[in-house]
């Protein structure tokens, strides 16, 4: 089988340098224990691969600012049928996961005993492993997944038929980054209908948190972006979209989610877009830091949260049943499917879409 492999050379505990990208053919993996084999259907081309095959820029070091160990075989968000169990797998797993049947998988491999997974922050995981980052990913035919982080898609496959409920299931990862975002990360503080919402960054992320924020609120909500194409792609689906912070006015919001990971940007937009008791979501990795005077913060009461991941709260299972009704338009946001070799071009040229590209790994290879 043929894997998108990473390689690079280690710096520090996570930094990596000379980061070199192959397509290469690859064993298939060794399925032990409580380990689930299972063949990739379609796995999306997420900022964080773009971000991981990119160092140009900071004295060539990986772009990308999270836990990785290398070599992987990147990607991680998808969907796949199960093709194995290891022979710990429990039998009630699979009686309910039968053979050839539809799952996609949490990124987050958390241990469930840490300090950290007991107190229910299980994307805070000490011993957090994450799959096409420190654990062989789905940009490839087949992946091996412990089987408690897997999720039934087969509503899906029910729902849009086998092969469109498949490429919808690959979406569930990214949504269900924005869900939690905006359900759970925030320790209580909740998004009213009432509320002036400003979207940071309008690629699929930031359209995902649009679209899980339009379930509550009912205003228009505006979105900075840009690239041409997205700031497009958001304006078709009902966002008041600019290119820049200048172009706001006189706009204040009170609540902004930064899925673009621009600390100049996020920084701009809060000096002079906030209301009081503003709430600032930060959602996007982003390497730089903000300096914002404290002053500043408590004369406008203002929130600031980080949200990172997908785990815990049952997030998957609700966002399944979102895309099993017709509550959003999951479909249209697929932009096109392609192969792994043009998803390897497409991330050494670093040529992002305008929505979520999918890569089908049993499409036959075209230049
Ligand atoms: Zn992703
Ligand atoms: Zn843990």
């Amino acid at each position: 089988m043929n894997s998108l492999r990473l390689y690079g050379k280690k710096v520090s505990q996570t930094k990596y340098s000379n980061i070199e990208l192959k397509l290469e053919p690859t064993k298939a993996p060794e399925l032990k224990g409580k380990d689930v084999l299972l063949r990739v259907a379609y796995c999306g081309l997420c900022g964080s691969d773009f971000h991981l095959t990119h160092s140009e820029q900071n004295n060539g070091i990986m772009d990308y600012p999270g836990l990785v160990k290398l070599p992987v075989t990147i990607g991680h968000e998808f969907s796949a049928t199960i093709e194995k169990y290891g022979e710990n797998v429990p039998e009630s797993f699979q009686k309910q996961h039968p053979i050839g049947s539809a799952v996609t998988a949490e990124e987050m491999l958390w241990c469930g005993q840490c300090e950290n997974c007991i107190k229910g922050n299980v994307n805070h995981c000490l011993h957090l492993e994450e799959i096409g980052f420190t654990h062989d990913g789905a940009h490839s035919e087949f992946l091996t997944i412990p089987y408690q982080y897997l999720h039934s898609i087969e509503p899906l496959l029910e729902k849009y038929g086998k092969e469109k409920g498949l490429q919808i299931g690959a979406l569930i990862e990214p949504f269900s980054v924005a869900y939690r975002a905006i359900h759970f990360a925030s320790g209580g503080l909740t998004l009213k209908e009432s509320d002036s919402i400003l979207v940071i960054g309008a690629g699929p992320i930031g359209i995902a948190v649009a679209e899980i924020a339009k379930l509550i609120n009912k205003y228009p909500i505006t979105a900075l972006e840009p690239i041409k194409e997205r700031k497009e792609f958001a304006e078709k689906r009902g966002l008041c979209a600019y290119y820049k912070p200048d172009e706001l006015g006189s706009k204040l919001f009170d609540w902004i989610i930064d899925a673009a990971g621009s600390a100049s940007t996020i920084q701009k937009v809060i000096e002079n877009h906030t209301k009081a008791s503003a709430t600032i979501c930060l959602l996007a990795r982003c390497e730089h830091s903000l300096s914002i005077s404290t002053e500043y913060m408590i004369t406008k009461n203002l929130k600031i949260y980080g949200a990172q991941g997908h785990s815990g709260d049952e997030t998957y299972k609700k966002v399944i049943e979102l895309f099993s009704t017709n509550v959003i338009d999951v479909d249209s946001l697929i932009e096109e499917v392609i192969d792994l070799k043009q998803a390897y071009t497409r991330l050494i040229k670093q040529q992002k879409g305008f929505s979520k590209t999918l890569v089908n790994p049993r499409l036959e290879s075209h230049d």
